[in-house]
């Protein structure tokens, strides 16, 4: 390819809504546009890049058994109705009209349109097992689209759906999907962990994350640092820490004390001069119709999912400043579980503090020597999220945080879609039986911009080499003869051995092509020029050795067997980089 035919439009600066790092590079290195909030093109270089992901992870489904179709995007609304999603879904389904005034959606996710398939194509024990995936465009309406390609409101996914007899079987599905899911990442070069995830919309009973580690990300992990136990901050758990202070019956009676002005906790326990850790953190927070009151330690942080999940509701959100008023007859920062009226839930480590400090429901008071099971009770349940140094469920060692993008998600749903839709086949003994599925997502299109921003520096992408748009870039500096003549034998040579070639012929200064060369991120760049020819050939830097600038001078008659070499090497899969 030619660069001065190639549509490759660099920006010298970045549009000032790009808030990640692959947004920013991937606008600025010419491979996508933005057409709407959350809507992106692919330009030629993105594309490029696209359909090798794609390639990589049909190569391992393809390899793991799993059979590829295509469903269709626009979808009646009956399916998702028949599961109860419809309503479920709320504001994220993209919903529409047609001309007769029928209901239809975007497909976001196709469990529905996938079981139905199944239960009128699988009829019997003798057509299982089934792996069925697709690679196509999802439609979420997102509250927050983010990052540019990162979430996105049109996204391209790659989900599977399997189909088995039973669970043992099912479970052996979804072992089978979570290896390929390992190579595909592997092969990508990314430095990622498979952790515990929360089922969400989708549900299930087992499902994990495949979560690619870079500060940017916008989930957060707690992994061990001895063995293999990680998890979505979400589920992550780690074991009740014990009891200290005194027993209740020696307990001080309860006392209140005046602190005006001091709501936040940090202030009250400079005022009060006691441990953040004696503190126990009120929030009210609103489930359905009712006002719940959420009490953790000072220290530590409620988190909602689990919150909502100790109460078996969909989702929890935190009461307005009216709302708090009217639940505790006080302002913010002075709710407290004493005398609460509606719901408590107590995390563990709250209910553990044998000599709390809480705020008194009424304005400017606090009380002291307060404790669960004494002066309150409530549900006491794991509602925080784990920080670190807390102790790994597994092992006892400690517990590290992370931030990460989730580029993969598979749930081992057993009969929750088939059982709602009746999808059924006849067993060996001619017995109806539900089928027990699967369903693992890979997120294509957020694939590109979690590429970028583990592969990446301060003068722009590094692309590993299974994914480069190109796996060489060769420059070709001047227009002698001599130099244009070398520059398109080496240029066939490469192409001959099956490798993608982009040649910078344009007629630009060399510090304009290397800056341009640097920030497409092209793993391998050759430049030939009057200066390399009179030094005996072609020019080779890598792009990921820039900082130790290192150049080396091929003879024009071996580079091409040498590029060939080196883009093998660096396909080879390695060993395993899952993240220890
Ligand atoms: P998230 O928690 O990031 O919103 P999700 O858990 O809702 O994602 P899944 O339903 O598990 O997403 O979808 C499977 C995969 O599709 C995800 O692992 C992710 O890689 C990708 N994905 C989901 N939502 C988006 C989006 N809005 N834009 C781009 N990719 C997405
Ligand atoms: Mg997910």
């Amino acid at each position: 390819m030619r660069y001065a035919r190639a549509l490759i439009p660099t920006l010298k600066e970045a549009p000032s809504d790009a808030t990640s790092v692959s947004h920013v590079l991937l606008l600025r290195a010419g491979y996508a546009r933005r057409v709407g909030a959350g809507i992106y093109a692919y330009l030629p270089l993105g594309l490029k890049v696209l359909r090798k992901i794609e390639r990589i992870v049909r190569d391992e489904l393809d390899k793991a058994g799993a059979l590829e179709l295509l469903l269709p995007a626009l979808l009646p609304a009956e399916f998702f109705q028949e599961t109860g999603r419809w309503d479920a879904y709320g504001d994220v389904l993209l919903r529409l009209k047609d001309r007769k005034g029928g209901d239809y959606h975007l497909g976001p996710t196709h469990e529905e349109i996938i079981t139905d398939l199944a239960r009128r194509e699988i009829k019997s024990y003798r057509d299982l097992p089934k792996n069925l995936y697709q690679v196509q465009t999802k439609f979420r309406d997102e509250p927050r689209p983010r990052g540019g390609l990162l979430r996105g409101r049109e996204f391209i996914m790659k989900d599977a759906y399997s189909f088995d007899a039973n669970e043992e079987r099912a479970a052996e599905s979804y072992a089978a999907m979570r290896a390929a899911y390992q190579r595909v990442f592997e092969r990508m070069g990314f430095h990622y962990r498979v952790v515990n995830a929360d089922g969400g919309s989708i549900g299930g009973s087992r499902s994990e994350e495949f979560q690619v580690l870079v500060q940017s990300g916008e989930d957060q992990l707690a992994a061990c640092l001895q063995c293999p136990y990680a998890a979505n901050l979400e589920v992550a758990t780690s074991p009740p820490y014990p009891r200290r202070g005194p027993a209740l019956s020696e307990l001080l009676p309860r006392e209140k004390l005046h602190t005006p002005g001091h709501g936040a906790i940090s202030d009250v326990a400079a005022f009060t001069q006691l441990p953040v850790t004696q503190f126990l953190k009120s929030l009210v927070y609103v489930a359905g119709k009712d006002s719940v009151l959420a009490v953790v330690r000072g220290d530590h942080e409620v988190n909602e999912i689990k919150l909502a999940r100790a109460l078996g509701v969909d989702e929890v959100r935190l009461a307005t400043s009216d709302e708090v008023r009217r639940a505790t007859g006080a302002a913010v920062g002075f709710a407290g579980p004493v005398g609460f009226a509606g719901k408590v839930v107590v995390d563990r480590d709250a209910a553990s503090v044998s000599d709390g400090v809480t705020g008194a429901n009424e304005t400017d008071y606090h009380l002291l020597h307060v404790a669960y099971g004494r002066d309150f009770d409530g549900l006491a349940a794991d509602i925080r999220s784990v920080v670190d140094g807390d102790l790994c469920p597994e092992c006892g060692a400690s517990l590290k945080l992370y931030r990460g993008i989730e580029v993969g998600h598979i749930f081992l749903l057993g009969t929750k879609y088939s059982a709602a839709m009746n999808a059924v086949y006849l067993d060996e003994k001619g017995v109806q039986q539900p089928l027990v599925m699967g369903c693992y997502g890979i997120g294509i299109s957020r694939l590109l911009g979690a590429l970028v921003e583990q592969h990446h520096d301060q003068d722009g992408i590094a692309w590993p080499m299974s994914v480069a748009p190109f796996q060489v870039y060769l420059a070709q500096l001047g227009s002698e003869p001599a130099v244009a003549l070398a520059t398109a034998r080496l240029e066939t040579e490469l192409e001959r051995l099956g490798l993608e070639v982009l040649v910078d012929d344009r007629e630009e200064r060399p510090g304009v092509k290397f800056k341009d060369a640097d920030l497409l991120g092209v793993p391998l760049r050759l430049t030939i020029g009057k200066k390399s020819l009179e030094n005996g050939g072609v020019e080779l830097k890598l792009r990921r050795n820039k900082d130790q600038k290192q150049t080396e001078i091929v003879a024009l008659d071996a580079a091409a067997a040498k590029i060939f070499e080196l883009v093998q090497q660096a396909l080879r899969v390695p060993a395993a980089s899952e993240a220890a």
